[in-house]
């Protein structure tokens, strides 16, 4: 098949057959294979640039720095990418925070995988090196359970540089870099490659830090067939630069030289992850064994189609909500709900909830609605609970009940 035939059989809108630009007229290539065949999928402007920082006032939330989407996706190896993305708005800080560990069903989560990786890799006394580790939950994790030396980087890392767990874990507020050699027996990487605007270099990174060792490597991100599938179209975020397919993860993987073992959806289905290896050990690709690319190339056409059909709906939800004098608050002040927000005409609901006692009496940005916590449910009494993540419907509402609070909870997602 020729790359036009291939072309007009995938391709479903107006700029099919053009080569795409980038903002300064340049011509356009997949960031994650260098392919120049790629598809518009939507375009979402002016959403805020971080939506995991949340603001101390309303004016400060709603004078944030904004950016534009413009979704992307690579015809060669399924990758989906914000060609509009401008890293130079984003600087992350100790002020992030996309931790999720507050949550028990997150925490089980957490727990089983680093069970999963100690027994399949032997973890036992080993070294592990995290590459971007928030909080730190999961390498302590990693090193409690098999008594192994944890290092990790994360220049969002808040907390003490050295904890007492398994043979010591030490952190770094640094972004990780060669000369941090530590000899790891295993390289994790969980919810960083789709943070970056250059993904290949990232995965060169983790596969160079692995190599000497010949280390396993974990690589963990959100899953973006899940994304187009579900839809999930509040997954969709300018911290985000990338979206992987099970299909794009293990092409990129496989492109800096290490052999994948295992790749999977995890957390209901919600993200993806792969196992791989830098040692040089024969065995074909693991690619026949993703989803094709014609199942992908349908999902993008979906996708496209729902998008804002789905925008629209909640939108008039929310207004007739108000215009009947009904209580709606948003439940779950991450990306998602921050998110929602932006792009349903949020301006009709007054409150966020959130479990995390961090986020409480904060402001959302772009629509600057305060972040409240569960017990001021209470006396606030809402008709209706918005839940951004479908994961946490029984956790929420039987939070709710033992609160006295009796509104409907819905999940958007
Ligand atoms: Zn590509």
């Amino acid at each position: 098949m020729t790359i036009q035939a291939d072309r007009e059989s995938h391709v479903h809108d107006a700029t099919s057959g053009i080569a795409m630009t980038d903002s300064n007229g340049k011509a356009l290539v997949c960031t994650a294979c260098g392919s120049s065949r790629l598809q518009q999928v939507v375009e979402v402007p002016n959403l805020p640039a971080f939506c995991n920082v949340l603001l101390n006032s309303v004016e400060d939330a709603r004078a944030v720095t904004r950016g534009d989407i413009r979704l992307v996706y690579c015809e060669e190896c399924a990758f989906l990418f914000n060609s509009a993305f401008d890293d130079s708005l984003l600087a992350y800080s100790p002020d992030y925070s996309n931790s999720l560990s507050c949550s028990p069903s997150f925490g089980s989560f957490l727990q089983e995988m680093s069970v999963r990786l100690v027994e399949k890799h032997n973890l036992n006394e080993k070294t592990v090196l995290e590459l971007g580790c928030g909080d730190g939950d999961f390498l302590t994790r990693l090193s409690t359970l098999g008594n192994n030396r944890g290092f990790g980087f994360d220049p969002s890392y808040y907390g003490p540089e050295e904890v007492d767990a398994g043979k010591g874990v030490s952190f770094k507020t640094s972004y990780y870099s060669s000369d941090d050699a530590v000899n790891p027996d295993l390289v994790c990487s969980r919810h960083v490659l789709e943070h970056v605007a250059e993904p290949m270099d990232f995965v060169r990174l983790l596969a160079e830090a692995a190599r000497g060792n010949e280390a396993d490597l974990y690589i963990e991100v959100p899953d973006g067939k899940y994304m187009i599938e579900k839809p999930a179209i509040w997954d969709l975020i300018y911290e985000h630069p990338g979206y992987f397919t099970d299909r794009s993860l293990v092409s990129i993987i496989e492109k800096a030289g290490l052999r994948v073992t295992e790749a999977r959806p995890t957390f209901l289905d919600q993200f993806l992850y792969v196992d791989a290896s830098a040692a040089d050990r024969p065995g074909g690709s693991f690619l026949d064994q993703t989803t094709g690319l014609d199942t992908l190339d349908e999902l993008v056409s979906g996708f496209r189609d729902v998008f804002d059909r789905t925008v629209k709906r909640w939108s008039d939800e929310v207004v007739s909500m108000a215009v009947a004098g009904k209580r709606v608050v948003a439940w779950g002040a991450g990306s998602k709900g921050v998110t929602f927000l932006n792009l349903v005409q949020g301006g009709k609901i007054e409150h966020i909830v959130d479990i995390n006692p961090a986020k409480h009496g904060r402001y959302v940005p772009g629509t600057g609605q305060s972040v409240v916590s569960p017990e001021s449910l209470v006396e606030y009494q809402p008709d209706l609970v918005l839940l951004m993540n479908g994961a946490y419907e029984s956790e929420v509402t039987s939070s709710l009940r033992s609160l006295g609070v009796n509104a409907k909870v819905t999940v958007v997602d």
